[in-house]
């Protein structure tokens, strides 16, 4: 099928033809020097078809030729994905540059996967089976994982197994199989597929409702605006408030296995500092290179904008091509306003009624279609995977009333909005904790989330209270309040990127803290005066801050907090929500119990976090020591053992 070109701007093309072409089809724009620039159909009118064209268009003349493919706009799938660097097309951006230089050459495209390396191929179907679309025919290693040769996506029926492969080594393009359809059709199987990127890949018995939550190991997320594995959730903030370093983190911690990074920079600059810095990252759990589970797809805000709104689709169909082999995946956008940008301009381009701000009208379908590629599923063979996805939303002057941000909101299960004053006060990460919100339910049990938003809710209203009133027109206890959820902002919500223990907090960990801090913030204090609440508080918090640097061995917390849990069933304390989830939980998913976080920080006395305990134990049982006669009394009856406050609390601790 071919056409002659009408007509050059921009980025577009409109080419005249007497084909059939077919919407979002590809095609390739013939430059005179024989280059072949890659192109998509977006718009068929009559005998004129308008292509996007993925690259400099400069050079193209009006009658030059177009050669239409009916093959959509496709990633190849197969094993050796992981751990590469990709622009938008699946172009192989390091071997790219060894290719043609520094500098891209337009109409250069390699081959998404390796040609020539060999992988070790084990069978898992023998001739005679009967498949359906996605059956695993084998599998190959791949890094760490076990990666799923599978029948192909496309399949309409379920085929017979004519040949398969033995054990062996095999390339990517060498037939492992021949499937056939018992009326005489034959189909080859390599072990790498193509996919439509526009086209969700989701082959299953049934999506799941997505319930289990994804762990972070950031607390003001896990704990406070929780995400679920197949869920959605969003990240917007003004420019510099901590967006990319927050996608970074959760992509180095997040209790996943692969991590797609799909960075639409804002600056050249800021995807180089992806690529420069990722390889270098450990992966936390295996202590090897983070990039062996995770794939980049980046475009720089120098690339055609084509290929920028290409990118994000390219990224997502890799995720579920993993979630297709019963794997998690999460897929960072960063950041998508980039990528509305890139419709907005095709928009323009092709004269369309432009919306709110210029975005065209579709602008909300598409961000819709986007996140709803998320999600968990169940596969036929009754395994489970799920592809989640996190964009960054960076609208312009941090204002989420623009169209981007509100079209995000209306789709995604978490709103982590950051704010520009807890960014300007580094009080990092700069989530804003009275904007943000999840539909989800996390690792802490709800009505104790809510016992703290309300807490941090009253503390913003008496701080503005007193910015009219004055310190001397509020009451001790409205002033206590305040210094509880400024307690609780400081030791809790802000956590510190850099070090090696408080970057990352195990869910166990988090469930603990989040207990001992209810307990100091549900104790009854007796302040003299402001100035006692507020050294009070200050003293306790830098109990908790140091806890918050300290080591600790995941299998002797877990005991005791069920030890802990026991002890106060047996006291029947009633006053304490009841809900929070098993801290088995890692080990009823059936990972590893890993004590790395003690092996990671050797340096650290492993004896730290335990004494900084007793004096927190110690704190809560005397009130700070504002307990007064009858308040000791009280402590007293509720720590019976503990009456002596010279008796060190680890005999409770190393039972
Ligand atoms: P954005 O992507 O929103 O424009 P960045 O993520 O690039 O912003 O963050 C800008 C700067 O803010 C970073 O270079 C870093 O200095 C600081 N920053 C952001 N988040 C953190 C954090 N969690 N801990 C420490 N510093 C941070
Ligand atoms: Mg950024």
């Amino acid at each position: 099928m071919n056409g002659k070109i009408v007509a050059v701007f921009g980025n577009m093309v409109i080419a005249e033809t007497a084909d059939d072409v077919v919407q979002n089809s590809v095609g390739y724009c013939i430059r005179s020097d024989g280059a072949r620039l890659l192109s998509e159909v977006i718009r068929v009118r009559g005998k004129l078809a308008d292509l996007q064209v993925f690259e400099e268009t400069r050079g193209l003349r009006v009658g030059d030729e177009v050669e239409f493919r009916e093959q959509m706009l496709s990633v190849t799938l197969g094993p050796g994905l992981l751990g590469n660097v990709y622009d938008g097309l699946q172009n192989p951006l390091h071997e790219l540059a060894e290719e043609t230089g520094y500098f891209l050459t337009a109409g250069v495209y390699l081959d998404g996967l390796r040609a020539e390396t060999k992988w070790a191929f084990t069978p898992k179907v023998a001739q005679g089976d009967t498949v359906r679309a996605a059956h695993t025919l084998g599998t190959v290693p791949e890094g760490i994982f076990e990666h799923h040769v599978m029948a192909p996506f496309d399949m309409q029926k379920e085929m017979t197994v004519a040949q398969v492969a033995g054990e062996g080594e095999y390339a990517v393009g060498d037939q492992i199989a021949v499937l056939s359809d018992g009326a005489g059709n034959e189909r080859p199987v390599t072990m790498a597929q193509e996919w439509p990127v526009k086209r969700p890949l989701n082959i299953s018995k049934r999506r799941l409702m997505p319930t289990e939550p994804l762990v972070t190991r950031v607390r003001i997320i896990d704990s406070m605006f929780p995400i679920v594995r197949g869920g959605t959730y969003c990240i917007p903030g003004p420019f510099g408030a901590g967006k990319t370093v927050l996608q970074h983190i959760t992509a180095k911690h997040a209790e996943m296995d692969i991590v797609i990074v799909a960075a639409c920079g804002e600056r050249a600059g800021e995807v180089v500092e992806v690529l420069r810095t990722f390889p270098e990252l450990d992966d936390p759990r295996t202590g090897r290179s983070l990039m062996e589970r995770t794939i980049i797809v980046c475009n720089t805000s120098a690339m055609p904008v084509a290929a920028r709104e290409a990118s994000v689709y390219t990224a997502v169909t890799m995720a579920e091509y993993y979630r297709q082999m019963g794997l998690n995946t999460l897929l960072l956008a960063d950041s998508t306003s980039r990528w509305a940008q890139a419709l907005r301009e095709v928009s323009g381009r092709l004269e369309e009624i432009p919306g709110e701000e210029a975005f065209p009208a579709y602008l909300e379908s598409r961000i819709a279609g986007f996140y709803e590629r998320a999600g968990a599923i169940e596969l036929y063979d009754g395994r489970t995977g799920s592809v989640t996805i996190g964009g960054s939303v960076s609208p312009a002057g941090g204002n989420f009333e623009e169209p981007v941000t509100q079209g995000t909101l209306k789709v995604v299960g978490a709103f982590e909005g950051l704010s520009k004053q807890r960014a300007d006060a580094r009080r990092y990460p700069a989530v804003d904790p009275l904007e943000s919100w999840s539909r989800y339910v996390g690792i802490i049990a709800s009505e104790k989330v809510q016992r703290i938003r309300n807490l941090l809710r009253r503390g913003n209203e008496v701080r503005q209270m007193m910015t009219v009133v004055g310190e001397e027109g509020i009451t001790v206890d409205e002033y206590a309040e305040m210094q509880k959820a400024e307690f609780f902002d400081n030791v809790y919500l802000q956590q510190n990127a850099f070090d090696e223990v408080d970057a990352a907090t195990r869910r166990e960990r988090q469930q603990f803290i989040f207990d001992m801090i209810l307990e100091v913030v549900n104790r009854d204090y007796d302040f003299q005066d402001n100035d006692h609440a507020r050294r009070t508080f200050v003293g306790v918090q830098d109990l908790f801050r140091n806890l918050n640097y300290a080591p600790v061995d995941i299998v002797r917390l877990r005991k005791h907090m069920a030890d802990r849990e026991q002890a106060q069933a047996g006291e029947g304390r009633h006053d304490r929500p009841a809900g929070t989830p098993a801290p088995q939980d890692e080990q009823a998913e059936g990972r590893e119990p890993s004590d790395r976080d003690r092996i990671e920080t050797e340096d650290r006395d492993p004896e730290e976090f335990w004494r900084i305990l007793d004096r927190i134990n110690a704190f809560i049982r005397t009130a700070g020591g504002t307990a007064k006669g009858d308040a000791t009394q009280k402590a007293s009856e509720d720590e019976p053992k503990q009456a002596d406050e010279a008796e060190p609390a680890s005999a409770v601790n190393d039972k």
